[in-house]
């Protein structure tokens, strides 16, 4: 296994020494496991005097997988646009083709007053959304901004190929066939055509996974199902819009943005692995971060890329060890809760390994 280990800016070389330490454990266990470090995002800015040095790309489209922290600050924020450290993810995803985007949504048990919805509500949810990333009406033309001030007109273009649709169609139902085999296609077929083919291929793929159960919601419909009953979802795919927006709705329905991985991944299963959050720049250099999302992006390596879903599961289960032991950083404690710094809750999973 070649693992880029890209740790980043802000809390990313904090929690990164973390997962590092998970891998240790791995490899002492006699997993055959190399790493390489590159510098990236503002790190590699004030090395290089760019986001994503053409080194670290190559370190990244040699690797089988990149473990990544997490980029920016305040003190990039006035660069120009292609030169600021979120340029970096956006370019590693475009450059390695890392079309589909997993996020998943967990509620741990210990955790389930975390969420601003009843705990009876969210308890036990483990749920995951797929979402296309280089499609839709983000990328579609045509894109502008016309006419004279007071009669201007904006368009953006839904524009989904039918080649775009169907590969993460097949992520989402061999996603779900991994899991409680349940796919649930969201779109929006009753008013725009680009989500009539999306329903289309979706109910033409659907018997080439006659052991996954397919539904379809209206996008609309999902963004209320997700507060009024998540627990029903097992795997959700949406297209790049209705994903993005999804995603962070369920996200918060965990309540904790330091304990949630994701995976963007190519058609070969390649992926860049990362926490859903920020580089916290509040919190950096100060031993507070949690690092369970970097920890836990390592386990969805383990899973979608390296098929190893029995070493996943070791890492998950030391995760949710920690928690049971009461281990709390400060994002994730109640009022009154003994906090732990970042080291000390790394510790506590490699011990429960
Ligand atoms: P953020 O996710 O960094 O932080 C939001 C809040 O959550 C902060 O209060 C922070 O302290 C807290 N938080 C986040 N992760 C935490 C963790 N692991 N443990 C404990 N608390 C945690 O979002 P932001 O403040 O909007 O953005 C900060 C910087 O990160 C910006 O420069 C932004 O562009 C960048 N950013 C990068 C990525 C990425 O690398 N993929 C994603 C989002 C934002």
């Amino acid at each position: 296994m070649k693992i880029a280990i890209m740790a980043g800016d802000g809390i990313g070389p904090e929690i990164m020494a973390e997962a590092l330490k998970v891998l240790d454990v791995l490899r002492r266990d006699g997993l055959k496991i190399e790493t390489e470090s590159a510098l990236i995002g503002g790190a590699a800015f004030d090395a290089h005097g760019h986001p994503l040095p053409t080194a670290t790309l190559k370190l990244a489209q040699d690797a089988d997988a990149v473990l990544f922290g997490s980029v920016g600050g305040p003190k990039y924020d006035t660069l120009p646009r292609e030169h600021r450290p979120e340029k970096a993810i956006l370019g590693l995803r475009k450059e390695c083709d890392f079309f589909a985007n997993l996020r998943p949504a967990i509620v741990f048990p210990e955790l389930a007053d975390a969420s601003s919805l009843r705990p009876e509500i969210v308890a036990g949810l483990d749920l995951m959304i797929i979402r296309e990333l280089t499609g839709d009406i983000y990328f579609g033309e045509p894109r502008s901004i016309s006419g004279e001030k007071g009669n201007r007109v904006g368009i953006n273009t839904m524009h989904y190929t039918e080649a775009q649709i169907r590969r993460i169609l097949h992520v989402g139902f061999q996603t779900a066939r991994q899991r409680n085999k349940r796919l649930c296609s969201i779109d929006k077929m009753n008013v725009l055509e680009a989500m009539q083919l999306w329903r289309d291929i979706a109910i033409e793929i659907a018997p080439e996974y006659p052991d996954v159960e397919l539904t379809h919601m209206l996008v609309d419909n999902a963004a209320m199902q997700l507060v009024r009953n998540p627990k029903q979802f097992d795997v959700m795919v949406a297209g790049n819009m209705f994903g993005d927006i999804l995603s962070d709705e369920a996200s918060m329905l965990t309540g904790s943005i330091g304990m949630l991985p994701s995976a963007s991944l190519d058609a070969n299963a390649k992926g860049l692995y990362e926490p859903i959050h920020g580089s916290a720049p509040d919190i950096a250099g100060r031993g507070l971060a949690n690092p369970l999302a970097q920890i836990l992006s390592l386990a969805m390596m383990m899973r979608y890329t390296f098929n190893l879903a029995d070493v996943a599961m070791r890492i998950e289960v030391a995760v949710r060890k920690a928690l049971a032991s009461g281990m709390r950083t400060g994002d994730i404690a109640k009022r009154g809760e003994v906090m732990c710094s970042t080291s000390e809750m790394g510790a506590a999973v490699v011990t429960g390994m």
